[in-house]
């Protein structure tokens, strides 16, 4: 480039010169123009650098430049807030904080444990597709199946997810009876082929049916015993809901077999899962059994609204022998003029599954090691609170009704018995407080409270526990240290 310039350079002087002897008068002008023109350069540059460096300018950009800066800065610092407002929401913190900071260490411990089994993912690839499905459908489960020791996990999460298959055959209403009954029906033999799969539910299940390939190789890896007792539970509640397909739940009774099939069963099953691995007596097959009811009614009894709405039809588990007392279709209690028989049916529903409440107690105090009595006893005490919340509570026929974050943090702090009595004896408390005497089944619902809390109290210890005062300051000074810490962190 260098040469380049100085060849035309040279060029240009000698074709000025050329020109100098033709006509020296056009010259002369030329070069008074050319000088004029880099004076007025000259000129222009002193301006710009005058103006570029007087006190108005240089402060004026000083200016803006702070003031885009620190815009930018606040934008970040009130997105950051804002960010850490809607986590605080979706952990369901703002409702704590204000009304229940005594639980906000459980909510904390808890979110730490639901990241923590997020993460627990096995390195073979048959269970990391189990595990990953069953942190995809059921996180509360996700976080109690890691109480137990690795070999037991494996076998009650390939359990849980060979069974949830099912289910999402049993749920999808758009598959003919023709075609689901038989799938039902063979489903313990289908767990054996690592090359079935079928294409049904929706989301998470229907990604579960197609690579079912995945739970059949998990289950293959299990010890034979876990085996046997899995293809058997599977058979067994196959056949169950393949008979209920047509038939709809009619009586009391009906609505125990109905219940005995979907969850029953898994409660025999863990337990003889647990008797496999040689860490538990194997439990009688009653209290198995009243385990899953006690957890499956309740379940029936607050999805009432989402099980009525179902496309393409309403599907309907309540047994007519219960709401055929109180309205001539199960859907009129939708109708706001039907709400007084509506709660009465719903108590009658309620005081049905508290039946069973004494022997699930029976269960647990029987469970000899602590992680599985944690694994057993966090949904039972779930189940009771939720007992409690849905009694007496039209909102079961408006919406959802759901135990708060906060609360359901506490049960997960669950470790032994005397939290289980307590657990059970402070919610039938509850539920008790919400009798009222002029209910059809008041007399009943009262006499199974008394039953429960005639087990808790001989175990009901007095804990010593922080006011909610000195949690709001410990939460105060909390988030000081995190501001200061974080405008640290930014400035560094
Ligand atoms: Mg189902």
């Amino acid at each position: 480039m260098k040469k380049k310039g100085s060849q035309k350079k040279r060029k240009g002087s000698r074709h000025l010169e050329t020109l100098k002897k033709a006509n020296p008068k056009k010259v002369d002008e030329h070069c008074v123009s050319v000088m004029r023109g880099t004076e007025r350069e000259r000129e222009r540059e002193k301006r710009c650098s005058s103006f570029l460096s007087s006190p108005l300018v240089s402060g004026s950009f000083l200016f803006v430049f702070l003031v885009v800066f620190y815009s930018l800065r606040l934008h970040f610092v009130v997105g950051y807030f804002s960010f850490v407002y809607r986590k605080i929401a979706e952990m369901g913190l703002v409702e704590v904080l204000l009304k229940h900071p005594e639980e906000l260490p459980a909510l904390v411990k808890l979110k730490i444990a639901a990241m923590q089994a997020s993460r627990a993912i096995p390195a073979d690839p048959d269970l990391a597709f189990c595990y990953g499905i069953l942190t995809r459908v059921s996180r509360s489960f996700s976080i109690v199946i890691q109480q137990l020791g690795p070999e037991l996990r494996d076998a009650v999460c390939v359990f849980y997810v060979v069974l949830r298959g099912l289910d999402t055959v049993e749920d999808d209403m758009s598959i003919p009876i023709e075609v689901k009954v038989p799938i039902l029906k063979d489903f313990h033999k289908t767990i054996y082929d690592p090359s079935w799969h079928f294409s049904c539910g929706v989301k998470d299940y229907k990604e579960l049916m197609e690579n079912f390939r995945f739970v059949s190789n998990a289950f293959l890896g299990l010890n034979k015993g876990y085996q046997d007792v899995i293809a058997e539970m599977t058979q067994r509640m196959g056949a169950g809901m393949a008979k209920f397909i047509e038939s709809e739940v009619e009586t009391v009774e009906d609505y125990d077999e109905y219940c005995h099939y979907v969850a029953g069963i898994v409660g025999i099953g863990l337990s003889r899962l647990f008797h496999s691995s040689g860490l538990e007596a194997l439990a009688p097959d009653s209290l198995s059994n009243s385990m899953g009811l006690f957890l499956q009614k309740i379940n029936i009894v607050r999805d009432y609204l989402e099980d009525i709405n179902e496309i393409p039809a309403p599907r309907m588990f309540w047994p007519r022998e219960i709401w055929g007392q109180y309205a001539a279709r199960l859907e009129d209690f939708k109708q706001e003029e039907n709400s007084e028989k509506a709660v009465q049916c719903l108590n009658a529903m309620v005081t049905n599954g508290l039946s069973h409440a004494t022997d699930c107690l029976q269960y647990l105090s029987a469970v000899n090691d602590p992680s599985n009595l944690r694994f057993c006893a966090i949904p039972q005490i779930m189940a009771i609170a939720s007992y409690a919340m849905c009694y007496n509570n039209i909102e079961v026929f408006r919406g959802v009704v759901k135990i708060r974050r906060g609360l359901t943090a506490k049960v997960f702090e669950t470790r032994s018995m005397s939290d289980v009595y307590e657990g059970f004896y402070k919610f039938s408390s509850i539920l008790a407080s919400k009798i009222d005497n002029k209910d059809p089944s008041a007399a009943a619902t009262q006499k199974y409270i008394d039953n429960i809390q005639a087990a808790c109290e001989p175990y009901i210890f007095q804990k010593e526990k922080f006011s909610g005062f000195e949690y709001f300051m410990f939460l105060i000074i909390f988030l000081l240290l995190g501001v200061m810490v974080f405008l640290l962190w930014r400035e560094w």
